[in-house]
C-alpha cells in the first residue's frame, strides 16, 4: 500500500485521505518522483525517504527551516519539469505561485499508480480556509479527481470543477497538430470538460473516460471569430428576424465561425432596431440550447452612419449622420460590441463617447476623414478602420475633398498608429495578394483582423440578392464568387472564414499560426472577450475547430458541444 498525505499543517486530513486513496505497490516507481520525495520532505519524516539517488540524498537534508523547504522545493520543481511539462503550462504557472507563497499554503501530494502511469499531482490549499484549492496539478485522469468522496474530508471542500467532473461530458482531440496563437504543436492533443478546454499541448495520456475525437493528421484550431458581417445562406441580418439571424449564423458556423458580431447597414431606426431586437432574441434562443449556431457575441452597430461620399453599395437613402436620441436607444440594448462610425460626421465625438462608455471597439468605416478627423477619433477611443482599402480615404480622396496641402488618410494614420488595428477581406477578389501581403506586413498578426464582410449570396446559388433590408436594400448581383454592384463595383463578399483562412495562408508569407490567430485571438482581443474564447487553452471556452490539412472545416465544436460535421 502506498500512502498519500498531507503536508505538515493537515495531518489528520492526510491520513484519512490516504485510507480513501490507497492505490496498489508502487512505492518503487514513485520514489524518485520529485512530487513524492517533496511529499516525503514535508511530512518531515526524513527518516522514511529512500535514497536511491542523489536527488533523494538532497532531500533528506537535516534543515527544516522553512526557507530551506522553499530553496528544496525549487530545485525539485526544476528537476521535474520534463514529468510536469507532460501537463499543461498553466500548471507550471500556478507552481510558479505555490513556490513563491509556500508558507501560506499546504500541499497535497501523491504519486501515479499502475492504472495512470507516471502521474502524480499537487493540490495546493489556504490552510485557514476551507475554500477550493488555489492550485492543482492533477491529471484529469487521476482517481482523486473521480473521487467523490474527497468532498467528505473536512479540510478540503474541492472547487465546482473538481466535484462535478463526474457529470460532465469530456472529450479529447487527439491525432492533429494544434494550433496556437504563436506555434504549432504537431502530434498535439486537445482536452475538454463540459464546456471549457482543460488542455491544449503535446500529446498526453487521454483521460479515460473521454470521447476521443481523431484528427486524422489534420489541424486543430480555435473556432473562427467575426467582427464584420451581414449575412449568409439567402438570410441578411437586416432582415431583422430572430429566424433570419439564426439562418445566417448557422450558415457561418459551417464554414468555422464560432463567435459571430452580426453587423447592420444602413436602413431606418425601425429597421436598425428591429435588427439589434432580432440578434437579441436569437442569442437568448440559443443560451437556451438551441444547437447548430454560432455564438453571437454582439452586434457591429455598422450602418447607418456612413460618410455620404463613402456609402459603397449599402443604401443610400439608409445613411444619416448620429444622431444622440436614435443611437442611445441602440446601446441602451446593452447588446452593441462594435460601433463604427465615419470620423468627419457631426455628432461622431458623442457617438464614440457612447461607444466607449459601453466598451465597445470603436472603429471608423465608409469614410473619407483626414488625419487630423482620425487624431480627434483616436483621442476619443476610435481604434479600428473597416476593410482597409474598402470605401475609406486616401491621400487622393482627401485631396479632392479638402485640396491642397495633400494631407494624410485614414490609410497613412492607421499603418502609423501601433494602437489602430483594422480587417482584410481576403476572398482574393477584393484585395490582390501584394496588398495582403502588405497589410499583414505593416501591422502584423496582432492589428491585423480577417473578416468575411459576407452577405446573405454566401452558400447560395448565382444570381440577384439585396444587400441589407429585404424592402429596400440595394439589387447585386452574385456571380458565386463575389457580388457586385450594377455600377461595376464589388458588392462585399460571398465567401466564409474558412475560405479567407485558406486564401490568406496561400497568398501570403504569413504562417499558419498567424492566419488562424488573425482569424480568431486577434479579434478577440480587440473586442475584449479574449478571456473567455479565440484561442486553444485552458479555461477558455471550448469552440474548437477540426480542419484537414488543407484547411477544410470537418467538424466544428461550440462550447464543447459538436453542432457541425
Ligand atoms: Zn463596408
Ligand atoms: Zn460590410
Amino acid at each position: 500500500m502506498q500512502k498519500i498525505c498531507f503536508g505538515n499543517r493537515s495531518r489528520e486530513g492526510g491520513q484519512r485521505l490516504a485510507k480513501i486513496m490507497s492505490v496498489k505497490d508502487t512505492a518503487r516507481r514513485h520514489v524518485n518522483n520529485p512530487l513524492h520525495i517533496f511529499y516525503r520532505l514535508f511530512t518531515q519524516r526524513p527518516a522514511e525517504v529512500d535514497q536511491p539517488s542523489c536527488k533523494t540524498t538532497r532531500t533528506n537534508a537535516t534543515s527544516r527551516s522553512t526557507r530551506d523547504r522553499i530553496a528544496v522545493l525549487r530545485s525539485l520543481l526544476r528537476e521535474s519539469q520534463l514529468a510536469l511539462r507532460r501537463k499543461t503550462k498553466i500548471v507550471n504557472q500556478k507552481l510558479k505561485v505555490v513556490v513563491g507563497k509556500l508558507n501560506c499554503y499546504f500541499f497535497l501530494v501523491f504519486p501515479g499508480c499502475d492504472k495512470y502511469k507516471h502521474e502524480s499531482g499537487l493540490i495546493a490549499f489556504r490552510p485557514d480556509s476551507s475554500s477550493s484549492p488555489i492550485a492543482a496539478s492533477v491529471p484529469i485522469s487521476h482517481p482523486i479527481r473521480r473521487s467523490r468522496r474527497l468532498c467528505t474530508l473536512n479540510s478540503i471542500r474541492p472547487s465546482s470543477a473538481l466535484r462535478d467532473h463526474r457529470a460532465m461530458a469530456s472529450i479529447a482531440f487527439i491525432n492533429g497538430t494544434v494550433v496556437l496563437p504563436d506555434r504549432l504543436i504537431d502530434n498535439g492533443m486537445v482536452c475538454t470538460i463540459d464546456s471549457k478546454i482543460t488542455y491544449a499541448g503535446q500529446c498526453a495520456e487521454i483521460p479515460d473516460d473521454a470521447e476521443i475525437i481523431d484528427a486524422n493528421g489534420g489541424m486543430l484550431s480555435p473556432g473562427f471569430i467575426d467582427l464584420h458581417v451581414h449575412g449568409g445562406a439567402g438570410a441578411d441580418f437586416m432582415d431583422g428576424t430572430p429566424e433570419a439571424v439564426i439562418t445566417a449564423c448557422a450558415a457561418h458556423l459551417r464554414h468555422g465561425t464560432t463567435t459571430i458580431f452580426p453587423t447592420t447597414t444602413t436602413g431606418s431606426e425601425h429597421q436598425i432596431m428591429n435588427t439589434i431586437d432580432a440578434c437579441g432574441t436569437a442569442k437568448q434562443r440559443l443560451s437556451q440550447q438551441i444547437s447548430g449556431v454560432a455564438n453571437i457575441a454582439g452586434v457591429h452597430l455598422y450602418g447607418p452612419y456612413f460618410a455620404e461620399d463613402k456609402v459603397g453599395c449599402h443604401s443610400e437613402n439608409g445613411r444619416r449622420s448620429p444622431v444622440a436620441a436614435e443611437f442611445h436607444r441602440y446601446f441602451d440594448t446593452g447588446l452593441i460590441r462594435i460601433a463604427t462610425c465615419a470620423a468627419e460626421l457631426p455628432g461622431a465625438d458623442e457617438f464614440y463617447d457612447m461607444g466607449r462608455q459601453h466598451k465597445c471597439l470603436i472603429t471608423c468605416g465608409h469614410s473619407n476623414s483626414t488625419w487630423s478627423e482620425m487624431q480627434r477619433a483616436f483621442d476619443a477611443g476610435m481604434r479600428h478602420v473597416d476593410h482597409f482599402w474598402c470605401a475609406m480615404s486616401s491621400v487622393p480622396s482627401i485631396r479632392q475633398r479638402c485640396n491642397v496641402p495633400m494631407q494624410g488618410s485614414m490609410a497613412e494614420f492607421v499603418l502609423m498608429s501601433a494602437d489602430m488595428s483594422t480587417e482584410v477581406i481576403a476572398d482574393g477578389w477584393h484585395l490582390a495578394p501584394e496588398l495582403l501581403e502588405f497589410a499583414f506586413r505593416m501591422k502584423g498578426p496582432e492589428r491585423l483582423c480577417l473578416v468575411t464582410d459576407c452577405n446573405r449570396a454566401m452558400d447560395m446559388p448565382a444570381g440577384e440578392y439585396r444587400f441589407g433590408c429585404p424592402t429596400d436594400g440595394t439589387m447585386f448581383r452574385s456571380d458565386g464568387k463575389v457580388g457586385w454592384a450594377p455600377n461595376g463595383s464589388l458588392a462585399s463578399s460571398i465567401m466564409g472564414m474558412d475560405h479567407m483562412v485558406r486564401h490568406m495562408k496561400r497568398s501570403t508569407s504569413a504562417n499558419l499560426a498567424q492566419v488562424i490567430r488573425m482569424a480568431s485571438l486577434t479579434p478577440a482581443e480587440r473586442t475584449g472577450i479574449a478571456h473567455e474564447t479565440g484561442s486553444l487553452e485552458a479555461g477558455k471556452r471550448a469552440d474548437i475547430l477540426v480542419m484537414d490539412e488543407d484547411l477544410n472545416v470537418v467538424s466544428v465544436f461550440v462550447g464543447g458541444k459538436k453542432i457541425s460535421g
